[in-house]
This record gives C-alpha cells, structure tokens and sequence, in this order.
C-alpha cells in the first residue's frame, strides 16, 4: 500500500477527530493536529504548546533520576534474595532504563505468568516513578510475612521499570529528549504512520525488545493527570470518539475493574461509570503502548491513571501508595489465582513446545514459552469456555473448562500430523478432574516413561518445597499456589 497517499486523508480525519478532545486528554495525552512535520509521523508530536510550568517547589521531595537509580540499586543489594536489577537500553541521553525483577528465582525461567509495571512513561508524571519503588520494598520487606506478597514473589515474575522517560522527568516535560510522545510512537494496528523504524525513539526500541524476549502474561502503564484504569482498544478505525472493544474486551473490563474496585476511590468516580474506561471511548489515541503489547506480544496490558494530580506535594506520595496498594496486589494475584494454566507438550517426544492457546469466541491467541511451553491465559471467572491448544505440525485439542473464581491447570499433549491420536495411558494419569477430558493413549514406551519420571520429579520437588516453605513460614501463611490451581490435562 501507498501510505504516502493515504497520509493526507489520515490526517484530515485525525484533525477532525480530535477537534472534540477533551480536556482530559492531557493525561494519556493530545497531539497537535496543526504539525504533522515534514520528518516525523504526525501522531507523535505534542499537544502542549504551553506546557504548564513546573516549579522548583512542585518538584521538592520527589526523586531526582540519580537518587532513583541509587534507590533501584540499593534495593538489589538489600533484597537480593528476591530480585535482580537489569537494564533494558538507554534513553536518548543515555540513561540507563533500569529493571527490578522480583521473583523468589530472579534470574531463573519458570513456567510462571509475568508482569511488568512501566512508570513515567510521560516524563511530566512522575508519580509512577515513586510508587513503583513503594511497591518493590513493600513486596520485599513483606515476604513471607504477608500472604499477597508471598504468593507473587513465589508464583510469578514481577518486573518493575521506575521511568520509560528519565529524560522527559529530568527536562521536565511530556515527551523524551527528542520531545516525541512515546505513549505515540508504537506501531499501530489501524494506521501505519508510526511503522517506519527509523523515526522509533531508543526507548520504544527498548520496550519493544524487552516485550520479546520475555513471555509476559499482562502489564500497566503508570500515568498521571486523572483517576482511571484505561483498557483496549486505545483507537479506533475511523478516528472517531466511541466504544471499541478488543476481542479480549469482557476480559480487560475484569482486569480493570479488580484494578478500580482495589482502589481506596477510583470505582467512585463521577466521570467514570466503575472507575474504568474503554480508551477509544475516553478519547482515541494512536501507537499507544498499551494496544501494541496485546497485539504483537499477546500481554493484557492496562493503562493506570492514578493521580488526578501530575504533581501532588511529594508528601503525599506515601498516601497516594496505599490508595494504590491492594489494586496493584490485587492485579497481580489475579494472574496467578485465577484464569487457565498449563503447559504444551508433543506426545511423540514428550518435550514442552510453543503452541498457543485460544478460547473459542474470543478472537485472541496467547502463546506458551519456548522454554517450558507453559501458557497463562487470563479469563473472566463463572463461566465455562472451550480452551483449544494448537501448534503447527500438530492437531489441534480443545476441551471445556468451567472456570471458578480459582484458577485451572489445563495441560495439553498434542500429536504430530499424521498420527492417529490414539493414547493409551490411564484416565488418572496426570490428574484429570475434567468429564471431557479424552484418555491419554501414548504410542511409545519413552513417552511414558518421560511422563513418569516428571511427575516423580515434581511431586518430590512439590513436597521439598512445601516442607521448605512451612518451615519458614507455617504460621504465616494462610494459602499457597499449589493448592488454589484445580488440574486438568488434555
Ligand atoms: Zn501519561
């Protein structure tokens, strides 16, 4: 297609479009219709012409990017137990876009769902920023003190990212060094403005990397400048201001709404019905990160406004915190309380292989890792769905599931093409609770024998590490992982 052609019509529709913005817009942001720029696609340039002006005093209290991070990493040292740091680029000024990883196995792959948190994508809302750090010591100083933080730092991995925009926070101001939006500067799935690599900003490039080479389940986005949990879809097709859902849409609201609900007031809201929004209804945006990370890297991802305020007092922070911290536990424990989970294997070598996953009527795949073919596929809990698992070179197996409010294991073994798909493996073998469960008929005596062995091997492993943790906190802890998932193999 000849974009170049398009572009004028594009932009004619985008200028009426956002004619009708509102006011609020400034909090995920605006662009400026009248500068699409000889060099640079024409979403991605600012709506502040006149930014507010933000004053030495606004910025008391608040970290510098220097003592945040000194903050990151004398965190790594204090909780090393429980975290690594890592690095995942640098930003135009070269500032290293530092990670926390919080996991009891930090630097080891696990069959477990991750997250990530990003702050400060917007440099002028730095709230973000500063709740993260809360949130990483919080996790830190109560594990294995307090059921919540336990469960996510023993059953998933949790990765934190302060600032996107060190750059934009130092400058003072929305976009990065180059002042380019980078909440616009994502490839977008209705126009292809932003596909060109060259205009990409190293910090996009960073995030986009960062999302392919780990195999996260969901993520937010922290923002300032109004009081919402935001979900997909960010655009629309036709530029216009209304609902428009992604095919995961019952599942987003879910996960906004635990979100909101969690909240010390965001569910009250007056100008949003539950504290949540459709994003495309609020106001449409384009080459948002959040509908580019559910597209092209199969994460859930929400996009958090958790301050009416850009700039609250510094001394509000900590409270700003508490108001945010059980909707963030809460979202992260939805990843591993409940939804369907489960791992991919092929019957003819018994390995763990990267198929996908997808509930039939929802018009989404989320892919299993290439290391442990584990697959964590968030749903709306008290319904019944039918989960199909596929893989190229494979057939396809599908099974229903009623999914409780806890969460399900679901394995699949899938045969090759050309194969009969007969298996002969007793109905109990691997633990299926399921009526429509098929029986296991495996063809070779290896598989078997593979099959064995790895359930010896993690049943020891369950038992160690049960023992290990009821040593180290039998009274404190009131649930664990392992007994909330009811199994099923297919
Ligand atoms: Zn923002």
């Amino acid at each position: 297609m000849a974009i170049s052609h398009l572009q004028p019509v594009v932009i004619l529709l985008v200028l009426s479009a956002f004619a009708s913005l509102p006011t609020q817009a400034a909090a995920r942001g605006g662009h400026d219709p009248l500068d699409d720029g000889a060099h640079e696609p024409f979403s991605r340039k600012l709506l502040e012409d006149k930014p507010p002006q933000i004053t030495e005093e606004m910025v008391r209290g608040y970290m510098s990017n220097a003592e945040l991070e000194a903050a990151v990493h004398a965190f790594g040292s204090r909780c090393s137990n429980i975290s690594r740091v890592y690095s995942i680029g640098k930003s135009v000024n070269h500032f290293q876009l530092w990670v926390i990883e919080i996991s009891d196995k930090p630097r080891q792959r696990e069959a477990e769902p991750a997250f990530k948190f990003i702050g400060n994508v917007h440099g002028d809302e730095p709230v973000g920023r500063e709740v993260l750090m809360h949130l990483a010591n919080w996790l830190c100083d109560n594990y294995l003190k307090d059921s919540l933080a336990t469960l996510i730092v023993e059953n998933m991995h949790l990765h934190i990212l302060p600032t996107m925009n060190p750059d934009g926070f130092a400058l003072r101001w929305r976009g990065n060094a180059n002042n380019i939006d980078l909440n616009r500067d994502f490839p977008d799935q209705f126009f292809s403005v932003n596909n060109d690599i060259d205009y990409r900003q190293p910090e996009t490039r960073a995030i986009m990397n960062w999302v392919k080479q780990e195999h996260f389940t969901a993520s937010a986005s922290l923002h300032g400048g109004a009081l919402v949990a935001n979900y997909p879809w960010d655009g629309t097709r036709d530029t216009s201001k209304h609902y428009y859902g992604c095919p995961d849409d019952k599942t987003f609201r879910h996960m906004a709404s635990v979100y909101s609900r969690s909240h010390y007031n965001m569910s009250l809201s007056k100008e949003f019905e539950g504290g949540i929004t459709n994003g495309a209804l609020w106001y449409p945006i384009y080459g948002g990160m959040q509908d580019w990370n559910y597209i092209h890297g199969g994460c859930f991802e929400l996009t958090l406004e958790i301050s009416d305020t850009k700039w609250p007092k510094a001394d509000e922070l900590p409270v700003i915190w508490e108001h945010n911290r059980m909707s963030m536990l809460n979202l992260l424990a939805t990843l591993i309380k409940s939804g369907v989970h489960g791992r991919i294997f092929a019957a003819d070598t018994g390995r763990p292989i990267p198929g996908s996953v997808m509930i039939k009527g929802i018009d989404s795949k989320v892919s299993a890792s290439s290391t442990f073919g584990d697959y964590h596929r968030i749903v709306v809990p008290g319904e019944t769905y039918e989960v199909v698992a596929s893989m190229e070179g494979f057939q396809q197996k599908s099974t229903r599931i009623m999914l409780e409010q806890e969460a399900v294991n679901l394995d699949f073994i899938l045969d090759p093409d050309g194969t009969d798909g007969q298996m002969k493996l007793p109905r109990n073998v691997g633990g299926c609770h399921c009526d429509n469960a098929k029986l296991f008929h495996v063809e070779e005596a290896h598989l078997w024998l593979y099959l064995l062995i790895v359930s010896v091997l993690l049943t020891l492993y369950l038992v160690f590490k049960r023992k290990t943790a009821s040593r180290l906190a039998s009274r404190l802890l009131t649930y664990r992982y392992s007994s909330l998932r009811r199994p099923v193999a297919v």
